[in-house]
């Protein structure tokens, strides 16, 4: 089987993993939590990195240290993971939905001014599967309403808008580091902002929210969560932010190559390389089967599997998620493009560690399946 996502290590990360065993640090105290938080943000050009145990952890402190309460809307898209609209309903407030562009994935920008109200607090943007959100329009926006913007990167590490990085868009942005994102700790996350105080709610959240004063440690004044990063995973990660440019050359190479030998199948659409604002860095390799092929997403997966290749299925949107309708919300929504990127998409291998023996050995079964 060619797995859909394989992570590819080296000797870094072992030089620095045996340096938390031989000193003892693998708690998150550590030296290389400390420094894989300033790589990091320096790498995407934000002043403060507050580093966390997942992506997911990411999004609900980075929401609550931006002040999101029970009164407030936060208007976000429906494509996405479910991680972003639960850190919105975990403090009580509501998330509102906006349908994706059926080409990008992203969120569709001209459909969030219509769904601004009196109770509008954030827009949060999500850059889905390569291609950035159109952020520009979305700042505009922000600055008319007074709005703030969280930003999720999780899938965007290296990935440029307009010649600026991914992560640098937002009061708070935040990233995971699980183990199929460009940068994978086994499970980890970053938030990252240029405002000292949300930095420093952040880390107040994010363990436990102990007071800072010693003598009154166990005393606390909120509710917080256990979210740290240990100085193991955070070795990981700094071996990985040292090379990341080879990381994302390696994905776009893989990108590419599948560009080329998957253009003569005339029953899908591929990823767009290109947009105004940016240059694909195939996080994932998304395909989307054409509306007059007799099959769907589901029966294509199952073929492909059957011929050893792994996929998987694309985002169930978030007005359709069970959970939610059964908390009242989203009743009656449709977002049809998202709807039908459902049915339609899916994403094949594309993990860095992919060898082109394996890409030739998917790009053979593509042709066989869609013959
Ligand atoms: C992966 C991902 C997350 C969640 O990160 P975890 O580390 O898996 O919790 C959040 N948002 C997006 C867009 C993601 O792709």
């Amino acid at each position: 089987m060619i797995p859909v996502n394989e992570p590819l290590f080296g000797e870094k990360e072992k030089e620095y993993l045996i340096r938390c065993i031989e000193t003892g640090w693998i708690g998150s105290d550590g030296q290389f939590v400390k420094e894989f938080e300033e790589k990091f943000a320096s790498y995407i050009g934000r002043k403060y990195g507050v580093a966390v145990s997942s992506g997911t952890a990411a999004l609900e402190v980075a929401v609550k240290a931006v002040g999101i309460s029970s009164e407030d809307e936060v208007i976000m898209p429906t494509f996405t993971i479910i991680s972003c609209a639960q850190a919105i309903v975990k403090v009580g407030a509501k998330p509102v939905l906006v349908d994706a562009d059926y080409r990008t994935f992203n969120m569709i920008v001209n459909d969030i001014e219509k769904k601004i109200t009196e109770k509008t607090k954030a827009i949060m943007i999500v850059h889905i599967y390569g291609l950035p959100v159109d952020v520009e329009p979305v700042r505009n926006l922000a600055k008319k309403y007074g709005l703030l913007i969280i930003e999720d990167s999780a899938e965007a590490i290296g990935l440029e808008y307009k010649e600026k990085l991914c992560g640098s868009f937002g009061d708070v942005s935040v990233f995971s580091f699980y183990t199929n994102k460009h940068i994978a700790t086994g499970e980890g996350g970053m938030i990252l902002t240029d405002d000292e105080e949300i930095a420093e709610k952040c880390k107040y959240y994010r363990n436990l929210c102990f007071s800072t004063d010693p003598a009154l440690r166990f005393v606390h004044e909120d509710i917080g969560w256990n979210y740290r990063m240990t100085n193991l995973q955070a070795a990981v990660g700094l071996a990985q932010i040292e090379r990341i440019s080879d990381i994302i050359q390696k994905k776009r190479w893989i990108g590419r190559k599948y560009n080329e030998l998957l253009l003569d199948i005339p029953h899908v659409y591929l990823p767009v390389e290109k947009t105004d604002y940016a240059e694909n860095i195939y996080w994932v390799y998304p395909i989307v089967i054409k509306d007059e092929y007799e099959k769907d997403a589901k029966e294509v997966m199952k073929a492909l599997r059957q011929m050893g290749i792994d996929t998987r299925p694309f985002f169930y949107p978030m007005h359709k998620q069970p959970v939610f309708n059964r908390m009242g919300l989203f009743l009656g929504e449709h977002y049809p493009n998202s709807e039908k990127l459902y049915e339609k998409g899916f994403y094949i291998p594309s993990g860095i560690a992919l060898t082109e023996e394996q890409i030739l050995k998917v790009s053979e079964a593509m042709h066989e399946v869609f013959k």
